[in-house]
């Protein structure tokens, strides 16, 4: 047994996406074993994951030498190569691995992933494309729909609610929305209650249904 701990991940295919994701893991304190069949990109991350192996995701027994049947959570991501994608999932779900998440570069692609039983699909570059729309389109900071319908919506606080107790602006009954944290200045987020007072120029959280969040977010 190598790295196969309870908060260990083991990423399979190491290109922009899966590199990231990597190494955000590690600066989280999540051990990681990264595997891709490219020599050039091992050597580059070598010593800054866990462990990092030239392998064929492909071969099962590639995958068990490495101990990757230990694992409680894999994630392939391995894109542009639909046919890798599709073989490594197979393998992985063979091997019994509880969870398994794989990206998708497109829908047929991502569909035939979940034919396969693949438990969590993701396609970041149609979340991203939809998240950097809301973006341009309107006056949030930062946008994450936590739900279809539900999200979090980073903007500067409007003057209807500068000088006075949230608790007495009235906010939810007009506009459907919580302010669930503010920061001011270069201070950290603090979160808000009913007794924050914002003033001009503070930065703002909103959560609510999407179109109400939006909608707040337009205010000036
Ligand atoms: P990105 O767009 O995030 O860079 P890509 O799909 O282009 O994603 O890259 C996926 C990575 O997966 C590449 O580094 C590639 O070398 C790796 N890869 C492809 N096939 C295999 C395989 N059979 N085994 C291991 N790694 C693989």
């Amino acid at each position: 047994r190598r790295i196969a701990e309870a908060d260990s991940v083991a990423v399979i295919g190491l290109g922009r996406f899966g590199s990231a994701l990597a190494l955000e893991l590690m600066a989280s304190g999540t051990e990681v074993l990264g595997i891709d069949v490219d020599e050039d990109l091992v050597q580059s991350l070598n010593g800054r994951l866990t462990q990092v192996v030239r392998a064929d995701s492909t071969k099962e027994e590639a995958l068990r030498q490495l101990a990757v049947d230990e694992f409680d959570r894999v994630v392939v991501a391995i894109g542009h190569d639909i046919q890798a994608s599709i073989l490594t999932c197979s393998v992985l779900l063979g091997l019994g691995i509880p969870v398994i998440w794989a990206k998708a570069v497109e829908d047929r692609h991502g569909l035939i992933l979940e034919q396969l039983g693949v438990h969590r699909v993701i396609y970041p570059e149609k979340a991203m494309g939809k998240r950097v729309a809301h973006l341009v389109r309107g006056a949030a900071l930062d946008y994450i729909e936590v739900d279809p319908g539900y999200a979090l919506v980073k903007t500067a606080a409007p003057r209807v609610l500068l000088g006075k107790r949230l608790g007495d602006t009235g906010l939810r009954g007009a506009y459907g929305v919580t302010v669930a944290a503010f920061k001011r200045d270069d201070d950290e987020w603090s979160n808000a209650d009913a007794d924050t007072v914002l003033a001009e120029g503070d930065t703002i959280l909103v959560v609510g249904p999407t179109s109400a969040a939006e909608g707040f977010a337009q205010l000036r």
